[in-house]
């Protein structure tokens, strides 16, 4: 069946296609054209930070991490159970085991008082989500990681403009990671950045960022010859991809507005039905300034949140669910991950549901979506009806 309200449609926000043409104008198509430069210098002075590079993806520039914080084999790296598999994927890329900590029950971001009994001497690095743009609690992890000498990696996908405590998200680690991946809040289809808080990393952050040569080097006439010197990959996007990203960067600020009406428009709407219906909401801490990058609703049990999806789903309303629980992924379980190790991950896992939520997501759609969601505690009450065909294993296929 087709949806008439889509859970995320990219949106086109001003100079996207006018930035494309001058870029094929320019001539230069790949990496480092002026575009990119442009963005770079966007994102250093909007967040006052040191270095920041465009990468083909927030997965690659984690990866660009791993490699950055020397990572080897037998390593330990700490990561939610609660996130994408890119954050743990990178690092197990290198030979690291991740170490999967369970997710606090409000924010659902990494449980800071968990994360000191998983070090061990192998620990390297916390690698931490903050989950809806959310801060996850900084000032414990970075004590923490202070204490033992490791470092903190932020994987920033959902985060990009938020703060924690006054600061902005990102600025906290030593390597911070954005994506730009069609269903994040700024967007070029597939890109992302890798933001680099400690100048040590700087030079060899380029140099693994264009296969492990010195171009950057040669380019700017620091050295004359131009050579492999470490390890690396092509983790550049093309100048045409950083023109689109750029002209979403003019448009920030109107962006983000319309994501905070849209974030508003939902809370207010379900407040009150789901205080009666002991549904969850996001919870946003008062020491956090949030980017309004989801809408969540956390139901009652597996059951309620298939029969929701469901209701929805008749009414062509399309809402998603994500991140089954990395410790319990094939995976996971490879690395000794078993049921019950992260219980509020796993209860997460099952009971989460997003809501449509795009920069262009009209008030009516908007509206329609609350109206139903409404209708369902009228129909469902308390026992709600599971349709007997969907099962927990259908409903998986339907993960985005
Ligand atoms: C989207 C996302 C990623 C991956 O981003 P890509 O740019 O698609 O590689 C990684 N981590 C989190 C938390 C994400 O939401």
């Amino acid at each position: 069946m087709s949806y008439r309200i889509v859970f995320n449609r990219p949106c086109f926000e001003g100079k996207e296609r006018e930035y494309i043409v001058e870029a094929i104008a320019n001539g230069h198509v790949s990496g480092d054209g002026s575009f990119t430069k442009k963005c770079h210098n966007f994102l250093e002075s909007y967040l006052g930070i040191g270095k920041a590079l465009l990468t083909t993806s927030c997965t690659h520039a984690l990866e660009m991490a791993a490699m950055l914080l020397d990572c080897q084999v037998g390593d330990e790296v700490i990561v939610p159970s609660f996130t994408f598999v890119s954050t743990a994927n990178a690092f197990v890329l290198r030979g690291v085991k991740p170490v999967f900590a369970d997710i606090r029950p409000d924010t659902l971001n990494i449980d800071e008082s968990k994360i000191e009994s998983l070090i061990t001497p192998r620990t390297k690095a916390i690698a931490v989500v903050h989950y809806a743009g959310v801060g996850a609690e900084m000032d414990q992890i970075m004590a923490i990681a202070g204490k033992y000498g490791i470092e903190v990696v932020e994987d920033n996908a959902h985060g990009l403009f938020g703060k924690y405590k006054s600061k902005y998200l990102g600025t906290f680690g030593s390597i911070s990671t954005q994506s730009f991946h069609e269903t994040k809040n700024i967007s070029c289809g597939e890109g992302g950045a890798l933001l680099l808080n400690d100048p040590q990393f700087i030079d060899r952050a380029e140099i693994i960022r264009e296969k492990g040569t010195n171009r950057s080097r040669f380019f700017r006439g620091q050295v004359d010859k131009y050579s492999w010197v470490d390890i690396g990959s092509s983790f550049l996007p093309s100048d045409l991809l950083a023109a689109f990203l750029y002209a979403q960067f003019e448009s920030q600020e109107s962006i983000q507005s319309k994501r905070q009406q849209i974030w508003q428009r939902y809370h207010e709407g379900l407040q009150e039905w789901a205080f009666e219906s002991k549904v969850g909401l996001p919870v946003v801490p008062a020491h956090c300034e949030q980017p309004y990058h989801m809408f969540y609703l956390i139901l009652n049990s597996l059951s309620e949140r298939q029969a929701l999806i469901e209701h929805l789903k008749q009414r062509g309303i399309m809402a998603v669910y994500h991140y089954l629980p990395l410790h319990l992924s094939t995976m996971g379980l490879a690395f000794g991950g078993k049921l019950g190790d992260c219980p509020v991950t796993e209860r997460v896992s099952d009971t989460i549901l997003r809501l449509p939520f795009f920069n262009n997501l009209a008030t009516s759609e908007q509206d329609s979506v609350i109206e139903a969601i409404k209708q369902f505690r009228v129909r469902g009450e308390v026992s709600v009806t599971v349709n007997p065909n969907l099962s927990a294993q259908t409903a998986s296929s339907t993960l985005p």
